[in-house]
């Protein structure tokens, strides 16, 4: 590949990822698994090793996915807090053993301990006291959650250990709990979540406390960020994991092991066991055991150089197709779903599986009656892999794909890129009623209680026809309807009012433009502004926001042309929802200040302390001059600081006192 070519293909490579992390971590809600996440990565990280010397600092290679909500608090991690460097196969975990024997000159120990598939957590102690407990944030600052972490029962707020210390571990949701958290969501017909990691991950940030312990969070501990070497009284990993469970903490199964087989044998066992553990586990994580040597070996850009994570691939079970069924979207597009029988995987029955489209169907030979092998994607969403044609029976029956709308009856029509077949008729009931469940729904205006439930009886009874009437609603009548109650209809008018307080992207993500999924409303909405802008920006606007190509930016312009749409969001605005944007900075505690950064700096890469600086409204300059505030002196200063000190009108700081400077005024 020539250097164009091969930059074009890492420009492209790295924005899918950074979307991929941002609906993981961010919107805990991903769209694919991560096994396929994984190998996008190492495709990345091959490509980018062709790269001659172009800076890859920014590259999300080479820094963890952060969590951090929009305007939350952060606490700064003592020592930061790394992700793993993955192996899906023995064979890589062997390779990681050798060359970690060879760089460190000896045959060393390993503890082999299970990977708890949760969500990051640090606590910090200080006199034996927990003062707070932060999530893993981007690696350098975690987003505050003492209050809800001191709800999780079985974890010590007070440890006789008395220096300061960080304690790392997973919070996760056991696996009897998560699928009944599930089920009381489908019964309240909120969303249910994809997974007990998700489930976490969302439960932890959550402002109502009743809410938060309806979750049964639990937790788990592992390694240390922040110690003392001289007066911790252990030096071993294992031993590390003994002294936590003795302070109280809860820890899991490990296996201190000598050589590759016995790491092999414990990965083995373990893969088998997975499923009888009361939590997820998604691998095994296998540690250099000495923490001095672990000290030594240090880190890359993201993940310690003396562990690595064995990933369990996703479980494969056979089943057969017994029937196939057609629904139709929001949009119009009309899906086939395979009704497979059901069976016990992963975790969680599976009875159904989109078949995606025509295409697929062919390409898969799948007929009524055939066995197929299905997967979890990423644990989560099922997936129907290959046909077992060795098992087809001479009553399968091929699947043939309807001309017309299963619901309506009007001529399906083919679309733009000819895969997907539409439902042209907009007034097609089955297309009103996914609109409107799609902008009640969690990542849209979020309006618990108005599920797909509720919406149909609200059209059986012709109370709601389409978007609008959802902020006109007889909540008199509502509340005189059967097992609704006054109760409940005051519940939803709250939910309903709640939405109109939703950001421009959610209201915006909420009209169903085809095509502008909730990463693409965002991008939208902040790069635009307002509505207005956005509906008068032509082709070119458009397509100067990141991740937005032509059949997108024709779909925006296509959608906006409608007046019908025009007039829904005149509506919308009339209402009282917000259709302007307003910026994610994590504090201002910066704002008015500029910055320019000399040397190099202890705890942080250059790249991360500007977008650092940034997050908190800081302006990063380019060169010393009289607009510079503030210059950031690290090791090695260059000649920068000379003629900032010519100049007498910067101020010299130090990195920690830009941290400080964050943590005084970023404090609520
Ligand atoms: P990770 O989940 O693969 O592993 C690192 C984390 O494991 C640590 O930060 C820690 O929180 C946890 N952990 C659990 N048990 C542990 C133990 N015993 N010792 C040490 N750590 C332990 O890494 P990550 O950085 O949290 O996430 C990256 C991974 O997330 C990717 O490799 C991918 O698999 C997945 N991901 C998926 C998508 C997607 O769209 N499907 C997107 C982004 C990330």
């Amino acid at each position: 590949m020539n250097q164009d070519a091969l930059l074009k293909e890492i420009a492209k490579l790295r924005a899918e990822i950074e979307r991929h992390n941002l609906l993981y971590y961010e919107f805990s809600n991903p769209e694919i698994e991560d096994y396929e996440y994984d190998q996008l990565a190492k495709h990345l990280a091959e490509l980018e090793a062709e790269l001659s010397g172009e800076a890859i600092a920014d590259s999300p290679t080479q820094k963890v996915g952060s969590d951090l909500s929009p305007g939350a608090k952060t606490i700064q991690h003592k020592v930061r807090m790394a992700s793993l460097d993955n192996a899906y196969s023995l064979e890589e975990v062997n390779a990681f053993i050798t060359k970690t024997n060879l760089d460190t000159g000896k045959q060393n120990q390993y503890c082999a301990e299970l990977k708890i598939d949760g969500f990051g957590i640090n606590l910090f102690f200080d006199y034996g006291k927990l003062v707070y407990a932060t999530t893993r944030g981007d690696g350098l600052e975690g987003e505050d959650v003492t209050a809800n972490f001191l709800l999780l029962p079985d974890i010590p707020h007070e440890i006789s250990y008395l220096e300061q210390i960080e304690i790392r571990g997973e919070i996760y949701i056991p696996l009897t709990d998560f699928l009944a958290l599930n089920e009381q969501r489908r019964e309240t017909e909120a969303k249910p979540f994809a997974n007990p990691r998700n489930a976490a991950a969302g439960s932890i940030k959550l402002k109502d406390s009743t809410e938060v312990k309806n979750r049964h969070l639990r937790a788990i501990f592992y390694s240390l960020g922040y110690y003392d070497a001289n007066s911790l009284p252990v030096t071993r990993q294992h031993q590390l994991l003994d002294y936590l469970k003795k302070l109280g903490f809860p820890t899991s199964t490990r296996d201190l092991c000598n050589t590759y087989e016995e790491v092999a044998s414990f990965c083995n066992k373990m893969e088998q066991e997975r499923y009888k553990l009361p939590y997820d586990i998604d691998g095994i994580v296998i540690k250099v055991n000495e923490l001095e040597l672990q000290k030594r070996l240090g880190y890359t850009g993201k993940s310690p150089k003396w562990a690595i994570a064995y990933k369990f691939k996703p479980e494969e079970k056979d089943t057969v197709v017994e029937s196939v069924s057609f629904q139709v979207g929001r949009t119009g597009a009309v899906t086939p779903v395979a009704n497979l029988f059901p069976v016990f995987i992963s975790g969680s029955t599976v009875s159904r599986a989109t078949l995606h489209n025509e295409d697929e169907i062919k390409r898969l030979d799948i007929r009524v009656g055939d066995t197929v092998r299905i997967v979890k994607s990423g644990e989560i969403i099922p997936k129907i892999l290959a046909v077992d044609i060795s098992k087809r029976t001479p009553t399968s029956v091929p699947i043939s794909f309807p001309s017309a709308c299963p619901v309506c009856n009007s001529l399906l029509e083919r679309d733009e890129e000819g895969s997907i077949n539409y439902c042209a008729n907009a007034a097609c009931p089955a297309q009103i009623r996914r609109k409107i469940e799609h902008f009640a729904s969690r990542d849209a205006m979020d309006i618990s209680g108005l599920g797909e439930s509720l919406i149909a009886r609200f059209i059986d009874e012709d109370i709601i026809h389409s978007i609008p009437d959802i902020y006109n609603l007889d909540y008199e009548h509502i509340s005189t309807m059967e097992r609704m109650g006054k109760k409940s209809a005051d519940n939803l008018k709250q939910a309903i009012e709640l939405s109109k307080a939703k950001n421009f992207d959610r209201s915006l993500f909420a009209l169903g433009i085809r095509h502008v999924g909730s990463i693409t409303a965002r991008s939208l909405a902040s790069a635009f502004g307002s509505i207005e802008a956005l509906i008068s920006a032509d082709k070119e606007a458009l397509l100067n926001v990141p991740d937005i190509g032509d059949i997108v930016a024709e779909s925006i312009i296509s959608f906006f042309n409608k007046e019908e749409n025009i007039q829904l969001i005149t509506y919308l605005k009339q209402a009282g929802l917000n259709f302007t944007y307003a910026s994610d900075l994590l504090s201002d505690a910066l704002s008015e200040k500029s910055f320019l950064i000399t040397g190099t700096l202890a705890g942080y890469g250059r790249k991360e302390m500007e977008s650092l600086i940034s997050k908190h409204g800081g302006k990063i300059l380019g060169s010393v001059s009289k607009q510079l505030n503030y210059l950031v002196v690290g090791e090695n200063p260059g000649s920068k600081l000379d003629k900032a000190t010519k100049l007498g009108t910067v101020i010299i700081v130090s990195e920690a006192e830009v941290l400080s400077m964050i943590q005084q005024g970023a404090k609520p």
